[in-house]
């Protein structure tokens, strides 16, 4: 009888634990700062307001099964655009968020200041934010950077991995040092630091991700607000030039800003890089013949995950490496300065156990099985990134 009684304590608690989890992230906002759904849409002919389960990491519908409260769509073009047609084609890509939001009134809502966000999570809908991938895409010119808050855009991330005439990257940066040759002007340039002075002025957020040493150091300098890194992982756990250092992040704290921690399996696990790597080398015939047609490294990546998906799926690390990058930021500077961001539907490989953005309560009910308390996940499920939003929007 005793046995009975304690298989059934522990079965109610177990089901009490579950329960709690689910209802922590229901309760919590949640938002994630780093999502390219609207370019792989663009690109795949995709509509994100139908069921895409399968083909993408996200769609409409999958954001509220995730419990996402907002979520930041990135604005985004690579490095073959440049003056004359990137601006352009970043307000394509925001007229493209604008459209769905219009064709689904009644489960999403465009926001861009902290009181349209706490609106839409009140109406239980999903509050879609605009950021800005990369600097290029203000063509060197002020008013762009204007007109694209005035769309609302409330974050450009300085550089992507090309670096624009004022800002290096750290795509640029590292390969200058890994060759010997150091950049002749590295970091941000006078315009570069009028760029920062001018979102700070704006309220627009100053994104730090994908940026070389020497501009995060620069903004930091520079900015008066705090800054975020909207996809960026932990250098010292996987040391890639688009993660950040002890010392970037010990910068970071100091600036009030936040670190959104990023899922992709080769910024949180080196070993995955190195299988990749290998992987792709058995295939080098079906490389070069991509080389051959232009293909960029990206592209040939993406085309080369999708045919070898079985052996992809073997090399993607423990769900346990997103944990990792969250508390060890914690631990290094506290609980206020880490977020997610988790760069769906920009990456070919995401950790086991995590598919797409429906997955986002496991992160919830990993970290309370660690010992956060339900007030530090409210703070890195979204409550630390809002409170840098509400500072920039002053
Ligand atoms: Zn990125």
């Amino acid at each position: 009888m005793r046995l009975y009684i304690c298989i059934a304590v522990c079965c109610i608690t177990l089901f009490a634990k579950a329960q709690n989890y689910k209802t922590v992230h229901k309760q919590a906002i949640v938002v994630d700062t780093h999502n390219d759904i609207l370019s792989t849409s663009v690109e795949k002919k995709l509509k994100i307001d139908g069921n895409l389960l399968g083909r993408t990491h996200s769609d409409i519908e999958r954001f509220k099964k995730g419990g996402i409260d907002v979520q930041v769509f990135s604005i985004f073009c690579d490095e073959t655009f440049g003056k004359g047609t990137a601006f352009r084609f970043a307000n394509r890509e925001i007229d493209s968020l604008y459209t769905i939001a219009a064709r689904n009134p009644g489960r999403v809502m465009m926001v861009s200041t902290p009181a349209e966000l706490e609106q839409a999570v009140e109406q239980e809908k999903l509050a879609c934010m605009i950021g800005v991938e990369g600097g290029h895409m203000i063509e060197d010119r002020l008013d762009y950077l204007d007109s694209l808050f005035k769309r609302g855009a409330r974050y450009l991330t300085l550089t992507w991995n090309n670096s624009t005439d004022w800002a290096t990257s750290a795509k640029d940066e590292s390969a200058a040092q890994k060759a010997g040759k150091p950049l002749p002007h590295a970091g941000l340039n006078d315009f570069g630091k009028t760029v920062v002075k001018k979102m700070n002025d704006l309220g627009m957020m100053v994104d730090l991700s994908h940026v070389g040493v020497q501009t995060f150091w620069d903004a930091i300098q520079t900015t008066s607000k705090p800054v975020i890194l909207s996809h960026s992982s932990v250098y010292k756990l996987c040391p890639v030039p688009r993660n950040v250092t002890d010392e970037q992040i010990k910068a970071v704290a100091k600036n009030g800003g936040v670190i959104q921690v990023n899922f992709y399996s080769g910024f949180l696990d080196s070993n995955y890089l190195n299988r990749r790597k290998a992987l792709f080398a058995s295939h080098r015939a079906e490389m070069d013949s991509l080389k051959n047609l232009n293909k960029g490294e990206y592209e040939i990546g993406d085309w080369l995950a999708q045919k070898y998906r079985k052996d992809m799926e073997k090399i993607r690390p423990p769900f346990s490496s997103i944990i990792d990058h969250i508390d060890y930021i914690v631990k290094l500077v506290g609980v206020d300065y880490v977020g997610i961001g988790a760069d769906m539907d920009g990456v070919e490989s995401l950790p086991k156990d995590i598919n797409g953005i429906q997955d986002f309560p496991k992160i919830t009910k990993a970290l309370l099985a660690k010992g956060y308390s339900v007030d530090d996940v409210n703070k890195i499920m979204g409550g630390n990134f809002i409170r840098v939003f509400k500072a920039n929007s002053k």
